[in-house]
């Protein structure tokens, strides 16, 4: 029986898995970006809100998984 690799059904995006809080409602969320603004440990990004129903910038809080790195 071979171990095989985790991989994160559903997702359909690339990059670090993030927690990350709207800026403008204050929701925090898990999202996946490789378009982070600055230091990917704190930056920010843009990405759609469900509560907002836009497109909003994002604050990173906390890094969860460091998958999808492209090349
Ligand atoms: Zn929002």
């Amino acid at each position: 029986m071979s171990s095989e690799s985790r991989s994160a059904p559903g997702v359909g995006h690339v990059g670090p898995l993030l927690s990350a809080k709207c800026t403008s409602c204050g929701k925090t969320s898990e999202k996946r970006t490789a378009e982070i603004v600055g230091d990917p440990s704190g930056g920010s990004f843009r990405h759609v809100c469900h509560s907002c129903q836009r497109v909003i910038w994002w604050n990173v809080l906390e890094v969860l998984s460091d998958g999808g790195r492209s090349a």
